[in-house]
């Protein structure tokens, strides 16, 4: 392939990842679409070009996707987070998984955070604030990222506009995953997840191959100390009283898109493209 010349029209973060695909390389795991160009030149394509939608009219312009999950622990925010991750080759932003690796880790924010979340209530905002500034002052989310698990009450959503606009961004989808509390409890209290790649299991809806072990690493699985009853259910009541009334300040800015939560994992892709376009 060395010298080819690829020119693509249309939303080049759409398009690379799927052209990606064909090719015998890993995708996941790149995060944006920068990764993803220089994975294109260790294949020895040497020029890509990319047209724009817009640049006919004289404009070049990257399409962004900045897109906020909004649902109820359990509704699959993370899981839709990466496939919207992998169709549009943007990074995912998850407060819950950076919190428990800081808690792995022992340090000084990541002990006090423990305490919040093994009772299921929300990490202090200083904490939670600081390390989604944090994230937003390293680079690969020029093109858009998927927030997941962030903003999680007013005061959070007040910081997020305020980071946003120090870096001259704005919002385009609140994705809404609509899912009631039963199947929430359920889903919880049967899930497992994989504490070195994050591949989350249900003992019963997709339990893995091998009992206990993950499919993708083969690492132990765990059940996350938060998944437990009675901590599921004060999450719901905090997701209720602090997250939810975000929807109201969200619909005002025309932002929200709903989805179910108990739609099939194989037409979520398709959902997704549709609503998204
Ligand atoms: P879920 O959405 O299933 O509750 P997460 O992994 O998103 O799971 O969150 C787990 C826990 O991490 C929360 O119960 C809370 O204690 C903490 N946490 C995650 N994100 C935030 C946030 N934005 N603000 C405060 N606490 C958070
Ligand atoms: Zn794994």
């Amino acid at each position: 392939m060395s010298g080819t010349t690829l020119v693509m029209y249309g939303k080049a973060t759409k398009i690379i990842p799927r052209m990606m695909r064909n090719h015998p390389i890993t995708v996941n795991g790149l995060y944006g679409s920068n990764d993803i160009r220089h994975s294109i030149d260790d294949l020895g394509i040497v020029n890509v070009l990319t047209q724009w939608r817009g640049s006919e009219s004289g404009q070049s312009g990257v399409i962004l996707m900045r897109i906020v999950m909004l649902g109820p622990p359990g509704s699959g925010k993370g899981t839709q987070a990466r496939i919207i991750s992998d169709i549009y080759g943007i990074p995912v932003i998850t407060t819950g998984d950076m919190l428990r690796e800081a808690v792995a880790e022992g340090t000084e924010y990541g002990k006090v955070a423990k305490e919040y979340m093994n009772r299921g209530d929300l990490v202090p905002d200083d904490i939670v604030n600081g390390i989604v500034r944090q994230r937003f002052s390293q680079p690969g989310i020029e093109e858009g990222f998927i927030l997941d698990g962030y903003p999680r009450s007013t005061s959070q959503a007040d910081a997020l506009d305020e980071i946003l606009e120090e870096n001259n961004q704005k919002l385009d989808y609140i994705i809404h995953i609509v899912l009631g509390d039963k199947t929430i409890i359920d889903r919880l209290s049967k899930r497992r997840s994989c504490p070195n790649c994050g591949a989350i299991y249900h003992l019963e809806s997709k339990p893995p191959k091998k009992k206990g072990y993950c499919d993708q690493c083969g690492s132990g699985l765990i059940r996350r100390e938060d998944d437990n009853p009675d901590v599921i259910k004060n999450r719901l009541e905090v997701y209720r009283e602090k997250t939810r009334p975000l929807l109201e300040r969200y619909k005002d800015r025309g932002l929200i898109k709903e989805v179910p939560g108990d739609v099939k994992l194989d037409e979520l892709p398709d959902i997704i493209k549709k609503l998204l376009g």
